[in-house]
């Protein structure tokens, strides 16, 4: 069983997205189930309508999974499953307030020391807590011995004992911590290989610790994707706008484009071009590099180019705003000056909308408009441009800008002879 895990709590990150990607090829490749938990349990951060978005990003990019769970709906389990750990005292009250762990805590600080809990607790009489009216949370004991955790990624990796301290599993409140409703779902999901994001490796000790507290013996496989960087060398964050795959969709990139791109980075794949498909036969966790991959948003449009070209014409028009074929080929021979559909939309929309002729071939533009209204159907274009010169009178300069203006939209682009051939059943829409 595989699983990814999002938090509904903002718009779906590229990173994220590569980490359902790889899930998802590689639970096909080992022909096991993927899951979709969406941890929700921090309702401070939740968002209402992000879960949604989340599955909905799912659905467009083709990534399909054989359930949904929603973590707060576990929450009976993690609280039964604090109780075991209190009863066979692998977990113990703490009644530390608060206030007494910050000051510690900045103790520790000023000491630069990393601050690790005293376990004050850890064994108190049973008398002291049985009555104890105090606020309390629990805690999981420390581990005795280094946790060594294998990561296809990251090789393997050992965490001493002393890095971890006897944490909190329950608050005060009685809720799970992150770390604990995460290990136990895993472990109640019989989760077999855990691919995430970098920036949880730190947990990855602990969430090991509380299943093997609870007697839970299966080892988990673990591969954690290095964190991708924007152009500056930071982690992309919120800031960057190419960092969120609704923004990158709405920018005209296509989701087989943007998973392509995703499954390159920071790996060793037998080609540059791909579909999802393709990857599933070749790819390879252990291929992928321990370095942070850097986002190029230019590779990325000429991926995106890529895959536009091998669009059928009918669906290329579909993502420029029509519905027919000669659109879509059209579209194609844009594709020369545009690497998104928004660029696409952006060349093929002024050809239909109303003209902006400049001042200097006003008077032309007007006597072709009314040459070309009049004109009957030429298939070729050969035939067209020798009637309309004829008609118009008009020639050189004189006639090929004001052509391609009332044709076009635009005063460059590309040949009208290359284009005329998709526009020549639309004249009369064109030229108004
Ligand atoms: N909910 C976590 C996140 O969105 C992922 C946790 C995990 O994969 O273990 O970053």
């Amino acid at each position: 069983m595989l699983r990814f895990a999002p938090s509904p709590t903002g718009d779906m990150h590229i990173g994220n997205l590569r980490v359902a990607l790889f899930n998802y090829i590689v639970s096909k490749q080992r022909n096991e189930d993927l899951i979709v938990r969406i941890e929700d349990t921090d309702k401070e951060r939740n968002i209402e309508g992000k879960d949604q978005e989340i599955l909905d990003i799912l659905a467009l990019f083709g990534i399909e999974y054989t359930q949904v769970i929603y973590q707060s709906q576990n929450v009976r389990f993690h609280t039964a499953m604090a109780l075991q750990l209190l009863h066979e005292i692998k977990a113990f009250n703490c009644f530390c307030s608060t206030e007494w762990l910050d000051k510690k805590r900045a103790e520790a600080k000023e000491n630069k020391e990393a601050y690790r809990y005293d376990d004050a607790c850890a064994d108190l009489p049973a008398e002291l807590v049985i009555d104890n009216m105090n606020p309390f949370t629990v805690r999981i004991r420390k581990p005795h011995d280094a946790i060594i955790v294998k990561d296809h990624i990251k090789g393997e990796i050992s965490f001493d004992p002393n890095e971890i301290d006897s944490f909190i599993i329950l608050r005060q409140d009685k809720t799970p911590t992150y770390n604990f409703a995460c290990a136990v779902d895993d472990m109640l999901s019989d989760v077999t290989l855990i691919i995430r994001g970098e920036d949880h490796m730190s947990n990855t000790p602990k969430q090991d610790l509380i299943r093997t507290s609870l007697g839970y013996d299966k080892k988990i496989e673990y591969a954690h994707l290095p964190i991708i960087l924007n152009d500056h060398g930071k982690k992309m964050s919120k800031r960057d706008d190419a960092s969120s795959v609704k923004w990158l969709l709405e920018e005209g990139y296509l989701p087989s484009a943007i998973s392509n791109y995703l499954i390159l980075i920071g790996n060793k794949p037998p080609c540059e071009i791909f579909e999802m498909k393709d990857a599933i036969e070749w790819f390879n966790l252990d291929n992928i590099s321990k370095s942070p991959a850097r986002f190029d948003i230019d590779k990325l449009k000429f991926i995106n180019r890529e895959h536009l070209k091998n669009l059928d014409p009918k669906e290329l028009s579909r993502y420029v705003g029509f519905a027919d074929t000669e659109i879509g080929k059209l579209a194609k021979v844009y594709l020369e000056e545009a690497g998104t559909t928004k660029e696409l939309k952006s060349k093929i929309a002024p050809i239909f909308a109303d003209k902006i002729i400049p001042s200097e071939f006003e008077e032309q533009a007007k006597i072709m408009a009314e040459t070309i209204k009049n004109a009957p159907y030429f298939e070729e274009y050969e035939d067209f441009k020798n009637h309309i010169m004829k008609e118009s009178g008009l020639k050189g300069k004189n006639f090929f800008k004001p052509l391609r203006l009332l044709l076009t939209g635009a005063e460059h682009g590309p040949d009208v002879a290359e284009i005329y051939k998709y526009l020549k059943n639309y004249i009369g829409e064109i030229v108004k």
